[in-house]
């Protein structure tokens, strides 16, 4: 494939919602209490935009709630509408925050992107050649303006999105408006969750699942990996236009990013968790007289711990419930300051117990040596370690924050020098093949590229895994 991948800083993860609705104030609050609902998959931003005669759209940086009032919501009536929530923007302008609008000569069209296209250089500098002129610079220009070529040639916008697909590369779920038009897109390998349901008076399509539970509406299935769907007040509209023989749902998705409480691609992410919790007590029981989860991310696994292994659970640690998820704050100062802030230890719990702490993952370390570190000062006589993935030794690609191995602690080390640097009794984490078993997917049709250094597209520099490459099969 040869693409240099544009990598210069912090990458995505993001939530993403769109809307159709009968009710012109309706479709505002689904994509408000939509974005509401997947604020654990971006805290740093936030933007709606919807159709109402023209383009209108309202973005802001920090917290869903905190950019969006009742008044703000009034003025982006309309009946079809997308949203995104944004983990991190390279420069912290709300410019930056997606919807990203694009006026162009067949209309406006605005876009929501969950993931990064790994050859988004490439495509930029070929239309700047022919004459494009990048605002914002963002890889969501570079579709729009794709679209809106394909659309004026083809005069068919199913017929442009297919070509759009074609030509991106990398991981995509997006909601597209293209002026009165609502789209869903997922990428061929379904690297990123994306689903459909039903709602009072229209339709929408959402990041998880769990938006419809909030929303009162009705999850209806998951888009299918290569799969574009147009939603209106009327119904869904579904194209398949690619199907690989092995998909790449992220496994991470079920590990960590996704809500407990929603339903990807056919299997609820909380007993996912249970059922890994299971399966590493069988796989690394440990002598001691607690299990202790590390909350809120390692909570499930810690259930399915105590339950296998038989040693009780009690909440020895206390988040303050407004902090914010540490893995994803941008900045290595900030990650730090908040680990102290938002963790305390319950003393009683944890004096003069052999504890067993459970955790989804460990990626840098920093927040898991702290923790060690809190259970010991308050009395605890042991630490055993057991976490709910593999060891990550290799960066992800597909727009999770973990970009260089540098960053990641298990990257060149044995698991006994992690289990020193962060001062546990003993360190275990749970087996590719106990994840696997446990996720229920065939293990060919996830994406396992920060655990087994091998990707399901070709990455200069990485292995790439059997199967045949994005760029062969299009
Ligand atoms: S490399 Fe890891 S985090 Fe990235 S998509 Fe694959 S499994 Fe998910």
């Amino acid at each position: 494939m040869g693409n240099k991948i544009a990598r210069t800083g912090l990458v995505e993860k993001c939530g993403v919602v769109g809307a159709a609705s009968g009710n012109l104030e309706h479709t505002p609050k689904y994509l408000y209490y939509g974005l509401y609902a997947l604020q654990h998959r971006g805290q740093e931003a936030a933007g709606i935009a919807v159709w109402n005669k023209d383009v209108r759209c309202h973005k802001g940086l920090g917290l869903v709630s905190h950019i969006f009032s009742n008044d703000i919501l009034s003025n982006l009536a309309g009946n079809r509408g997308i949203g995104h929530t944004y983990y991190s923007i390279k420069l912290s302008v709300p410019e930056n925050a997606q919807p990203h609008i694009v006026k162009t000569h067949v209309g406006d069209i605005a876009i929501a992107h969950n993931g990064i296209i790994v050859n988004s250089e490439e495509l930029k500098s070929s239309l700047m050649k022919e004459g494009h002129v990048f605002v914002l610079g963002s890889e969501e220009e570079a579709m729009a303006y794709i679209l809106a070529r394909g659309i004026k040639d083809s005069g068919n916008v199913w017929r442009a999105i297919y070509g759009m697909m074609r030509k991106i590369k990398g991981s995509y779920a997006l909601t597209i408006m293209i002026n009165d038009r609502v789209f869903g897109v997922r990428d061929p390998y379904g690297i990123k969750p994306l689903c459909v349901g039903e709602l009072d008076g229209g339709y929408g399509i959402a990041s998880e699942s769990v938006v419809f539970d909030v929303l009162g509406g009705r999850f209806l299935y998951d888009i299918l990996p290569g799969e574009v769907v147009e939603i209106t007040e009327d119904g869904v509209e579904r194209r398949r236009f690619f199907e690989v023989e092995h998909t790449a749902h992220c496994f991470f998705e079920y590990v960590y990013f996704a809500r407990a409480d929603s339903v990807l691609d056919g299997r609820e992410v909380y007993s996912v968790r249970r059922q890994i919790g299971r399966v590493l007590a069988d796989e690394h029981p440990a002598n001691a007289d607690v299990v202790i989860p590390v909350p809120d991310s390692g909570r499930a696994q810690a259930y399915g711990f105590s339950e296998k292994s038989g040693i009780p659970i009690a909440e020895g640690l206390m988040k303050n419930r407004y902090s914010q998820r540490t893995f994803i704050m941008p900045t290595q100062l900030q990650r730090e300051l908040s680990v102290r802030a938002k963790l305390n230890v319950v003393r009683s719990v944890v004096d003069g117990a052999r504890v067993v702490l459970v955790d989804d993952s460990i990626v840098r370390g920093t927040t898991m040596r702290k923790i060690v570190r809190m259970l010991r000062k308050a009395g605890a006589k042991e630490v055993h370690v057991r976490i709910g993935s593999p060891p990550i030794i290799a960066p992800c690609y597909f727009g999770i924050d973990m970009t260089t191995r540098d960053q990641l602690i298990a990257s060149g080390r044995t698991i006994d020098e992690i289990r020193r640097i962060i001062g546990a009794d003993s360190l275990n984490y749970i087996s590719v093949d106990g994840l696997v078993k446990a996720i229920g997917v065939d293990r060919n049709d996830l994406c396992l590229g920060c655990v087994t250094a091998e990707y399901p597209m070709n990455i200069p520099g990485e292995k790439h895994r059997f199967q045949e490459r994005l760029d062969q099969f299009i």
